[in-house]
């Protein structure tokens, strides 16, 4: 249809001309000689307002209704209030009717009602504007990383191997249930594969195989976990960033997340200004100076050592209290960047039994050379480490945990051929979308969420 976007005809330039708009009708206004349609196309946060001249023009009254969708043509004329235009209409033609129990009235819309609704909750300003801010934010990572250099690959979403220890994978099958067979090995033989497969829960071991040969990397493409934790913050299919870098050490790895995490706030904030407007009024008080503050300072940095120290003091407090050894808690993050740094901070050095094989023992023998980036109200956004790229010390940290080195070759050969320093993260990109929109759960920065018996 020969159209004019919403987002062009409020620009100044296009003041006075005639075009015809199409969009639905966010809200209707009548009074005795004029009436008012508010239109929104999804191509700004910003609505088009249509006056209609009621002694001039009668408009089917099926235009006026809530969710509606129209076609309106008329002259753009200069916004009476506020900036960018508004339009004149001469003619409303109806192109679909919304009948009056268009699920998005104003009195219902709490996010949670329109969680059951997710085919139509777009349709509000805070979809829009999460959806938006998506979608800057998602460009902006590639750009990132192209204009660093890195290369963009992808690595295979089904899967033999498990990436141990990230999460529990979703298995892939052809084959019907049967109670007859022996073993698992002799029911798997006769699957698709010929072996147990599943879906990845991370592009890490693939993606180190890319970054051993083209030097930096990333992946940016969905991860799925049956995560059986009913969160605001997991999903069972999310969206994954995995930057991976030859010649990088820990520090290396820390740096890089801190660059990008402040390019993409800094993207956010100069592409989507309204609607982060719109987030500070509505969702987080105090969001955009929030952000601007991160994109501009320095972000902390402590051991798990020194966390566990600061932690134990307030053990009292906690639901789990913790001591050296301890997995961190969701309460024990929140308290470290929200009370303690009041800013991002990298958490190093974890203990090596709570962390994966693969990370690079450091020379204490008790911690490994990872880290997680933890921000307020979420915790951890970025797990990251270096890995081990000595194959007798991935060796030993494999039989440690009884891993079946078999399924490994690929891995370890990287280890036996050139083998260098090398590390990557993974950023969350719901959670990311979390962070800088202020949305508590996971649940509403994503189109169609995967969680525990949701899927709808
Ligand atoms: P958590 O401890 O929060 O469950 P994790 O340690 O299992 O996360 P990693 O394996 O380190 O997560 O994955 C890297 C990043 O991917 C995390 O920091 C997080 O941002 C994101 N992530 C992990 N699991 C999920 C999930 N189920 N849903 C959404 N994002 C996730
Ligand atoms: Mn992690």
């Amino acid at each position: 249809m020969k159209h004019l976007d919403i987002v062009k005809a409020l620009q100044p330039e296009n003041e006075g001309k005639e075009a015809v708009v199409c969009g639905w009708v966010r809200t209707f206004r009548d009074s005795a000689n004029v009436s008012f349609l508010e239109l929104s196309d999804g191509t700004s946060f910003k609505k088009l307002q249509v006056v209609i001249d009621k002694s001039a023009l009668a408009v089917d009254p099926e235009c006026t209704k809530l969710g509606a969708s129209v076609a309106v043509k008329g002259a753009l004329v200069k916004a009476y209030k506020g900036e960018g235009n508004e339009l004149n209409a001469v003619s409303v033609a109806l192109l679909g009717k919304s009948p009056a129990d268009y699920p998005i009235q104003k009195k219902r819309t709490t996010l949670d009602y329109l969680r059951g609704i997710p085919h139509l909750r777009l349709r509000t300003n805070t979809f829009q504007a999460v959806f938006r801010v998506r979608s800057v934010a998602a460009q902006a990572i590639h750009r990132y990383f192209h204009e660093n250099g890195y290369y963009y690959v992808n690595t295979p979403l089904i899967t033999a191997s498990d990436c141990e220890g990230a999460g529990e994978m979703f298995r892939v099958t052809t084959r019907p249930w049967n109670a007859q067979a022996k073993s698992e090995g002799e029911y798997y033989k006769e699957d698709f594969f010929g072996v147990k497969a599943g879906l990845s829960v991370s592009g890490q071991l693939e993606g180190e195989v890319a970054a051993t040969a083209l030097g930096k990397i990333y992946t940016f493409g969905p991860s799925f976990r049956a995560e059986n934790s009913n969160t605001t913050r997991h999903l069972a299919e999310f969206w994954h960033i995995e930057p991976e870098v030859a010649f990088a050490e820990l520090p290396d790895v820390i740096e890089i997340a801190e660059d990008l995490l402040k390019y993409l706030i800094k993207a956010v904030l100069t592409e989507c200004p309204e609607e982060l407007k719109f987030f500070d009024s509505f969702v987080e008080k105090g969001l955009l100076e929030k952000l601007n503050h991160v994109a501009t300072s320095d972000f902390a940095v402590c051991t798990y050592t020194e966390a566990i120290g600061i932690l134990e003091k307030k053990n009292a407090d906690f639901r789990f209290p913790v001591h050296w050894g301890s997995d961190l808690q969701s309460e024990h993050e929140k308290y470290l960047t929200e009370e303690v740094f009041k800013r991002p901070v990298f958490v190093t050095d974890y203990p090596k039994e709570i962390k994966s094989f693969y990370m690079k023992q450091n020379a204490d023998g008790k911690t490994v050379a990872a880290t997680d980036l933890l921000v307020p109200r979420i915790g951890e956004i970025i797990g990251g480490s270096e890995r081990e790229a000595d194959y007798t010390k991935l060796v030993a940290a494999m039989d440690a945990r009884g891993m079946d080195k078999s399924a490994y070759k690929q891995y370890l050969d990287l280890r036996i051929f050139g083998t260098v320093p090398h590390g990557g993260f993974g950023l969350g990109f719901e959670r990311f979308v979390m962070y800088v929109t202020g949305m508590e759960n996971i649940r509403d920065v994503t189109l169609f969420p995967r969680s525990v018996k949701n899927i709808m």
